[in-house]
């Protein structure tokens, strides 16, 4: 059995580390790129989500590559995510390709589980032992990511810090052992103690939108780089181990789903499928925290946060921030995408010197009195 999963941001090299752990031979297909968008789009419906038909372009480059078996999460929520893995294994085995397919959903997880650990004759206490070096991966390369977010605005810095960001994720994949992964997070917190996140002045966009469109780099045009080069501080609203640990315990989820019905109320009273809810309540957490702007990063044709979307506008106008709502497809542009950015930038910069303005007006006033 050669096993392979989709990428969505650094989740691949947790998957992978567990995998191997297990001691299945895993193929790990080739980064995101515009083949495989070409490969994807060229399969897909031309109305399904752009999230989809990357999988689906991913999926085809990972058999292509000699996997035999491909893993996805599946489920029966509103938005099409839970059958991405059974529309995707259809339209590729009508188009001549043969392979297994395990689809994790819902009660059926922990028993697809035992039949894959058994698959790979890994004992219980190894199987644990892999699952939880692949979380330790995860939340290491989410915290190294955190960092790299607050030292990039900072001015002379955007490629150092991306620079040692890379090679923190590179010996974070390499790592063999928690302790090995500990020391790279340290090391690579050590190597910006001296160097004091941008404050005051700085301009501040809240990222919200679909999880897929967040996390993966090459479908968002390096958005966060972008902003981040310009000086901007980004702050994205979900991190795959945040989304992760909601899923694996329900409690957390339940927490954090009451958490964000409390925020969107009485914009939007019920989950919508994807992150649509979760959409409009960080937007209204922006807004609440002093962020200058945000933006709303979505696929066309999405339902979920084509909702959210519609809901927006109210929320711009009550609480008087800024969005962006940037819908992207495989007709996309990078100088497209970059321009709407920029000029977004622009505005908040002119929007705070009008704040700052006022205010100042608003104290001399108040000495002359
Ligand atoms: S949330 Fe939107 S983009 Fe994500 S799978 Fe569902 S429909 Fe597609």
């Amino acid at each position: 059995m050669r096993i392979s999963f989709p990428h969505m941001g650094n989740l691949s090299i947790a998957l992978e580390t567990v995998f191997r752990e297990l001691g299945a031979q895993v193929v790990v297909p080739p980064p995101v790129s515009e083949a495989t968008v070409k490969t994807g789009t060229g399969y897909a419906p031309v109305d399904c989500c752009l999230p989809f038909k990357i999988v689906l372009g991913t999926i085809a480059q990972a058999l292509d590559s000699g996997a035999d078996t491909f893993i996805m999460l599946g489920g029966n929520g509103p938005c099409r995510f839970g059958y991405f893995g059974h529309l995707a294994a259809a339209i590729l085995r009508d188009r001549g390709y043969v392979f297994s397919t395990v689809i994790l959903e819902g009660e059926n997880i922990s028993r697809e589980v035992s039949i894959l650990r058994r698959e790979f004759g890994a004992s219980r206490r190894s199987a644990l032992r892999a699952l939880w070096l692949g979380w330790l991966k995860l939340k290491a390369l989410d915290e190294i990511e955190r960092i790299l977010h607050q030292v990039r605005p900072v001015k002379g810095m955007p490629g150092i810090a991306s620079a040692v960001y890379r090679q923190g994720v590179q010996k974070i994949k390499a790592a063999r052992a928690p302790e090995e992964i500990r020391r790279v997070t340290d090391a690579v917190g050590h190597c910006f103690l001296n160097c004091k996140p941008v404050t005051g002045d700085g301009i501040r966009i809240g990222l919200v939108g679909d999880i897929y469109m967040l996390l993966e780099p090459y479908v968002n045009y390096g958005l966060e780089e972008c902003l981040e080069s310009m000086g901007i501080t980004t702050h994205r609203s979900i991190y795959i181990s945040d989304w992760v640990a909601q899923h694996l315990w329900p409690h957390k989820n339940r927490r954090y789903l009451n958490n964000m019905l409390a925020l969107a109320r009485p914009y939007l009273s019920s989950v919508v499928g994807g992150h649509g809810l979760d959409t409009v309540a960080n937007t209204i957490h922006y807004a609440q925290t002093g962020y200058d702007g945000v933006i709303h990063i979505l696929p066309l044709t999405c339902m979920p946060e084509i909702v959210a979307q519609s809901i927006l506008p109210k929320v711009t106008t009550d609480y008087d921030i800024p969005v962006l709502s940037l819908v992207l497809d495989e007709h996309s542009s990078h100088t497209g995408v970059l321009s709407r950015l920029e000029a977004f930038v622009d505005i908040l910069h002119s929007r705070r010197r009008l704040i700052n303005c006022q205010r100042r007006g608003k104290a001399k006033k108040r000495s002359f009195c």
